[in-house]
This record gives C-alpha cells, sequence and structure tokens, in this order.
C-alpha cells in the first residue's frame, strides 16, 4: 500500500516521500482514510507506531482545503463593497480579533507537544505559509501571546498553559474544526479531566475528534462517550503487543552496588549506540546522571523539575548525540523520539505497569531494533509479575558473565492449602504468606503506604 491510496494531496505525499516514508504504518493506514472522511475515532496505538502523522496528515489536509475554499471564495468578496469585506490587511488599521487555528492537539506533556510541533512542521514542510504553534507550560508567555494573536492554522498545547490562556481570553477556539487528544489516558492520570471538558467546551459543537489512547477502559472510555460522536474504533495494537522489534532482558541484581555493576557494564558495551536510563525519582536522576558523569559517560538527566530551556537544550543534546546516556523520569521521558536510542535501561522501576509499556517504546522506533534491560532486585519482585501479567509476556532473565547473582532468582510463593491468598478476606486464619495482600475488614480503608513520590 502507498500514500497516494490513502487520499492525501500532493504537497503531504511530497513531505512523506522527502522522510524517506514508501508506505503507511498499520495506524496510519487505518486511521487516515477515516479522519479525512471527517469521522470521530477512538484509536488505540502504540507509541512508535506512526500515530502522530495519523492525525497530523489528516489535520493538513483540512488546513490547505479550508485555505482553498477562502481563496475561491477570494474573488467573489472582492465584487463587494468595501464595509461588507472581512477585515483586510490593506485596509484602513483596525483591531482585528484572531481567527483562532483550525486544528488543536492536546498532549499530556510538554515533550510530546514538542514532538508533535515538529512532526506537523515536518509533513507541512510544502504547505506555504502553515503557521503551528505550541503552548507548553514552564515558558514565557509573552511568545505564546504573539502566536496567538497571529493568524494560526494548528495550535499544539497542554491542557493547563492553554486553560490559562483561555481564562485571559487569549486564546480563541471557536474556529476549531478538528479536536486530537493525544494519549488521552496519560492527561486523564495527570488529573486534566476538567481542563479537557472546559477546553472542549470552548471549541464548536460540530467539529471533529480524534482521540488516541492505551486503554478505552473507565474514565478514558466515560471521556470518550462525552466528546466523540460516533466515533469509528482503530484498535491497531495494544500492551499486549509482542514488540517484535524490542528484545527485552531482565537481569536480577543481589543490591544496589550490584545493579550499578551491572549497569556499568552494559553502558560501556560497544553495541550501545545512545541508551536511555530510567530512574524512579527526579534525585535518583541527578544522582545517577552525576554518578555517571564522573566515570565519564556523555550523560545529562531530564526530569520534570527542570526549567523547560535546560529540558530541551538537553534533548537537543541527545538528537545531535553530543549526549550518549540520557538518565530520565517516565514525565519527561514521555513522547522522546530518538531512532537512534538503541538501549532502554530500567534502573528504577515504573510506578505503573503501563509506563513500562511506554519505556520500552522509546527504543525499537522508525523499523530499527533495540534493547529493553530492567535491572530488579528482590523488592521490585511484585512490580516485575505486575508488568509481565499486564504485558502478558515474560521477560526472559539474562545475566553477565562474572556478574551473575549470588542470590537465587525470586519466585512466586505457592500458597498452602488453608493460608491466605485467594481466600476471601476475613475467612483467613494462620500467618500470611510472603507476598499476600494484607487482610482487610470490611468497611475500614486503609492509607496506602506513601511510596516514592511520583514525578509531575
Ligand atoms: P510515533 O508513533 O508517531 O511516535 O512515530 C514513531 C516513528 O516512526 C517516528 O520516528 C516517525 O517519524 C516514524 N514514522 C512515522 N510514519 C512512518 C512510516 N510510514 N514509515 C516509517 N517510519 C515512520
Amino acid at each position: 500500500m502507498s500514500f497516494d491510496t490513502l487520499g492525501l494531496i500532493e504537497p503531504l505525499t511530497r513531505a512523506l516521500t522527502a522522510a524517506g516514508y514508501t508506505e503507511p504504518t498499520s495506524v496510519q493506514a487505518e486511521a487516515i482514510p477515516a479522519a479525512l472522511a471527517g469521522k470521530d475515532l477512538m484509536v488505540s496505538s502504540r507509541t512508535g507506531s506512526g500515530k502522530t502523522a495519523s492525525f497530523i496528515l489528516p489535520a493538513l489536509t483540512l488546513v490547505m482545503k479550508a485555505r482553498e475554499q477562502q481563496r475561491a471564495a477570494a474573488p467573489q468578496q472582492a465584487q463587494q463593497p468595501r464595509e461588507n469585506r472581512e477585515q483586510r490587511n490593506d485596509g484602513p488599521r483596525q483591531y482585528t480579533k484572531p481567527r483562532g487555528p483550525r486544528v488543536l492537539v492536546l498532549c499530556p506533556t510538554r515533550e510530546l507537544a514538542m514532538q508533535v510541533s515538529k512532526a506537523a512542521m515536518d509533513y507541512g514542510r510544502y504547505v506555504p505559509g502553515l503557521s503551528v504553534a505550541t503552548i507548553v507550560g514552564g515558558v514565557p508567555y509573552p511568545a505564546q501571546l504573539k502566536a496567538l494573536r497571529g493568524p494560526l492554522d494548528i495550535l499544539i498545547a497542554t491542557p493547563g498553559r492553554l486553560i490559562d490562556h483561555l481564562g485571559a481570553g487569549k486564546a480563541v477556539l471557536e474556529n476549531i474544526e478538528m479536536l486530537v487528544l493525544d494519549e488521552a489516558d496519560r492527561m486523564l492520570d495527570m488529573g486534566f479531566i476538567d481542563d479537557i471538558h472546559h477546553i472542549a467546551q470552548s471549541t464548536p459543537e460540530k467539529r471533529q475528534t480524534v482521540m488516541f489512547s492505551a486503554t478505552f477502559s473507565g474514565a478514558t472510555g466515560g471521556l470518550a462517550k462525552q466528546l466523540l460522536r460516533e466515533p469509528q474504533r482503530i484498535d491497531v495494537a495494544s500492551h499486549t503487543d509482542t514488540h517484535a522489534d524490542i528484545e527485552q532482558r531482565l537481569h536480577w541484581a543481589d543490591d544496589f552496588g550490584h545493579k550499578n555493576a551491572l549497569l556499568d557494564h552494559i553502558l560501556t558495551g560497544r553495541e550501545v549506540d545512545q541508551a536511555l536510563v530510567f530512574t524512579s525519582t527526579q534525585r535518583d536522576a541527578e544522582v545517577l546522571a552525576d554518578r555517571l558523569a564522573e566515570m565519564g559517560h556523555a550523560v545529562e538527566a531530564l526530569h520534570g523539575g527542570m526549567p523547560q530551556g535546560r529540558r530541551n537544550r538537553v534533548l537537543q543534546n541527545l538528537r545531535s548525540k553530543r549526549l550518549r546516556v540520557l538518565v530520565a523520569t517516565d514525565v519527561a521521558a514521555r513522547g522522546i523520539d530518538v531512532p537512534t536510542i538503541s538501549h532502554v535501561i530500567n534502573f528504577g522501576l515504573p510506578m505503573k505497569e503501563e509506563d513500562y509499556v511506554h519505556r520500552i517504546g522509546r527504543t525499537g522506533r522508525a523499523g530499527r531494533t533495540g534493547l529493553a534491560v530492567t535491572l530488579a532486585e528482590k523488592r521490585d519482585f511484585g512490580m516485575i509479575q505486575r508488568i509481565q501479567r499486564f504485558t502478558t509476556q515474560r521477560m526472559p532473565v539474562a545475566t553477565i558473565t562474572g556478574l551473575e547473582p549470588k542470590r537465587a532468582e525470586p519466585k512466586p510463593l505457592t500458597p498452602r492449602p488453608g493460608f491466605g491468598v485467594g481466600k476471601p478476606a476475613g475467612k483467613t486464619f494462620g500467618p500470611r504468606p510472603f507476598g499476600a495482600k494484607p487482610f482487610k475488614p470490611a468497611g475500614k480503608s486503609f492509607a496506602k503506604k506513601p511510596g516514592p513520590r511520583p514525578e509531575r
């Protein structure tokens, strides 16, 4: 199948050829024709599948077609008496209300928003005068205000900052024809539900809405019901994907020192083009990046606590290959699209199972293969099991010669008859087996133990 068969116009197919893409990915083949037909869509597709192009290409098509219609209407307009004409640049200078963009893309994080903007500019490189603005938190307001005032085709934003501009009356959303929610599940996880509703209500009801999410269960499904009209469901891949391009390995470490030794060994390997090392907290990311820098690695940390300017510089350094190792947290790494990342290393485990899938999706991109290595201690056993249940795949256990663990590999305990696991709460007698959930009497709520602070 080629891109021409999807109904894309020439400037876009030319940009795709320039990018070296010969055929659409599965999600593109399904989503592009449906989006071009004006349908509302619910799309489940993993990162790395080419999902950005599957909404940006229809968005660019919409922008170009609208311009053509405007141009066709222009001669008729010119024949009308001047007072009936729309405000034009050649008339006396008057304040004109900004028209506002035709397309709005909402993204959970700044990094993802920047990535989408870059894709819009890349795929739209042959669209004359294309105007794309990115509105994200952590950067100064004046440049954003200027962008919002100007003629604008596509607006890409994180919900929080867009709400600020809406509240101040600086963002005009009344001309939106297409609303895209990228990684909707993640936006809900981050607490953006009210912001999303508020933003959607500020756009015309007759808009087209396209929603991308790893899952459409629970709150995400509820949001889809509220925002979409007779949506077409496209389910290209799920978290149970086999990730054929990504080899997964699990190394058991006896203790923290052993985990560091394993990491050092892997990072000095020649086969590492670029490595993305994940930690659980911002602090861990900084400490580890400092240690690796002392060892002579070209490394930097990336986390949500860093100012946006610095985060951009770090990402730029990663893309230009000035960095070989990036130590990052989940939130900051979301949306990183650097095809030369050959290794993802989980030094600290994620807080949530689905983050594991997002992490490993940073490698094995754009037709390359990647290696995802997880370094785990015995106390991580529960999370490893949860990840394996979530992905429905086993992480094959591996060892490195000379660095084999001395401790035996943790194994799930088989419950002895009559002891706890699987029995209804309240009917358990005797000691609780290791790893079993504590007995919870009905009607009483137990406060969760504070874990490491999630990064926002
Ligand atoms: P995404 O899932 O949107 O993050 O895209 C993953 C990667 O695939 C990006 O590096 C894209 O530039 C690349 N890509 C997108 N579409 C294609 C295609 N049709 N053929 C090859 N690579 C693609």
